[in-house]
């Protein structure tokens, strides 16, 4: 009898009965890490091993420290599928993709006010996020701003920008990558959004931009732009300088027109020249999608519009980026037509409820502050009160072990010492679901009380070594790393206070989680 030869070479044929991926060589082996492996593999098991893997990833829909939508209808589902194999970019090939992508730029113009008349079409662009469109729009700021100065004969290389220390990070990166200069104003204590006042004054004839942000990323509260808009007008008509104002709306720019309607921070302001919005955050789509929008083709340099004559027609292109996938365009468009203005206002009215619901909650445990505001992006920041025994870090640690993903960070600069754990509401998360995360968060908290501290277990580690060894020299070791964790008191008042924590070591300690945690602003809140 012929054996055949089997995968991995053995004589007894074994391999051919065993049906199950479980049981063949490929889970068997490991795989090269860092390196293509030598053989192809069967696809069934590629797809195992790797859907496998990924069971490691947190679950997204409890994922609280995104905006980023998690959950579409199966019909959208189903769209997105049907358009995965489609470039964004092929234009000419794709004719009706194009349209849809204006059409979403242009109804998302109007929502935000954006002056122009029936039968004129908007500016503007969908991108891969907010990210790519601030980019965009820095550059029109930066192009449009050189243009005026060298027209003026006047020197054009030492651009900046104000915005709060509070922006996020893609500003930082804008300011980096196209070398302008970042002016932040701090934040300071019970003020976490820019400073409005202090902004303008930050403003001088080399300032190509304001930006306010609608909805901080660290606590959801809007930024005052019709106030940046009133104080800069003010400037603007001392000065003759023209500074224009760009909104980062990445988060509120799909929620303030829903519920704050008579809230005036869009293109209703004559200073906002350019406005951001995710796409994928309240613009109820998957990761992959956010949009610039002008004020006016005039605020949008003509030189930046690329016309490139590639595999068919005209194409005029404004993106960093040639291709992409065009299936969050199309789910943007099915979102649009399906949901309408009221069905965007009731989701955002559901979500507003709920995260009043959560704050009322959370509020009423007694342990927490409430950072958030009622009115601005559906989220709930907190803070502990009193972080002697425990802080933010620990809960964000001990909600995990119940699956939840809830992100703890320290305020931006000058307010670093206040941390705090944010909630954020999506679509998907429901009443039901927020009231088992306020049950968990009242569990954590309860567990993390009766817990001796750490700062307790540390000083009693410091002090045990310091008496293990005996030695004058090594217990100066050990006071000095006290005195570094406490502050600069003596090791026997740190003893005798080992429980009773001061202000200056809550700082401490917020300093050296920033120092970890926030410097680079890369703690995963998005
Ligand atoms: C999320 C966010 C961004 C970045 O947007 P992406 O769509 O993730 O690229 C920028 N600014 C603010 C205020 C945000 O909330």
């Amino acid at each position: 009898m012929a054996l055949s030869r089997t995968v991995d070479g053995r004589k007894d044929g074994a391999e051919h009965f065993v049906t199950s991926v479980f049981g063949s060589r490929y889970v068997r082996n490991n795989l090269p890490r860092y390196r293509m492996p030598e053989d192809e593999m069967p696809k069934d098991a590629a797809y195992q091993i790797i859907h496998d893997e990924l069971l490691l990833d947190g679950n997204p829909r409890l994922n609280l420290a995104s905006f980023v939508t998690t959950w579409m209808e199966p019909e959208c589902d189903k769209l997105i599928m049907e358009s995965l194999n489609k470039n964004y970019i092929d234009m000419d090939e794709y004719p009706i993709t194009t349209e849809l992508q204006d059409r979403c730029v242009n109804m998302i113009a109007r929502l935000f006010h954006a002056p122009i008349g029936e039968n004129e079409t908007a500016v503007g662009a969908g991108c891969v996020g907010s990210s790519e469109a601030i980019m965009l729009a820095g550059l029109a700021f930066k192009r449009k701003w050189q243009h005026k100065r060298k027209a003026e004969g006047k020197p054009y290389d030492k651009p900046n920008m104000v915005t709060g220390a509070n922006v996020q990070v893609c500003w930082e990166k804008f300011a980096r990558y196209f070398e302008v200069e970042l002016r932040d104003v701090k934040l300071r204590k019970d003020k976490y959004v820019l400073d409005v006042k202090e902004a303008v004054d930050m403003v001088d004839e080399n300032t190509i931009c304001v930006c306010a942000i609608l909805g901080s990323t660290y606590n959801g509260e809007f930024e005052d732009v019709k106030l940046l808009n009133d104080l800069l007008e003010e400037k603007n008509a001392k000065t003759g300088w023209a500074t224009p104002i760009h909104v980062d709306a990445a988060s509120g720019g799909f929620v303030a027109p829903f519920l704050y309607p008579d809230l005036v921070w869009d293109f209703r302001l004559p200073w906002v020249k350019s406005i951001n919005v995710s796409g994928h955050k309240y613009g109820l789509v998957y990761a992959g999608v956010g949009w610039v929008v002008w004020r006016r083709h005039e605020e949008l340099p003509e030189d930046l519009v690329f016309h490139v004559n590639y595999l068919g027609a005209d194409q005029p292109t404004f993106t960093l980026n040639f291709s992409k996938g065009a299936s969050q365009l199309i789910a943007q468009y099915y979102q649009f037509i399906r949901l309408g203005f009221s069905g965007y206002k009731c989701i955002m009215e559901s979500c507003q409820a709920q995260a009043k619901h959560l704050k009322d909650c959370i509020e009423g445990m007694g342990d927490f502050e409430i950072l958030s505001k009622d009115i601005g992006v559906p989220l709930v920041a907190f803070s502990l009160k009193d972080r002697s025994g425990f802080d933010e870090y620990d809960i964000a640690d001990s909600l995990r072990t119940y699956g939840w993903i809830v992100p703890a960070y320290t305020m931006a600069p000058d307010a670093q010492e206040v941390s705090l754990l944010r909630v954020v509401v999506r679509e998907d998360f429901g009443m039901s679901l927020a009231d088992r995360l306020v049950n968990d968060i009242r569990a954590v908290v309860e567990k993390l009380k009766k817990r001796p501290t750490k700062l307790v277990n540390e000083v009693a580690d410091a002090i045990m070594k310091s008496a293990a060894h005996g030695k004058h020299h090594k217990k100066r070791k050990v006071d000095d790393t006290l005195a570094d964790l406490i502050g600069s008191k003596p090791l026997h008042e740190v003893v005798k206070h080992a429980s009773v924590f001061d202000e200056e070591l809550n700082k401490k300690r917020a300093f050296r989680y920033h120092k970890k945690n926030a410097v680079a602003k890369t703690n995963g809140v998005c």
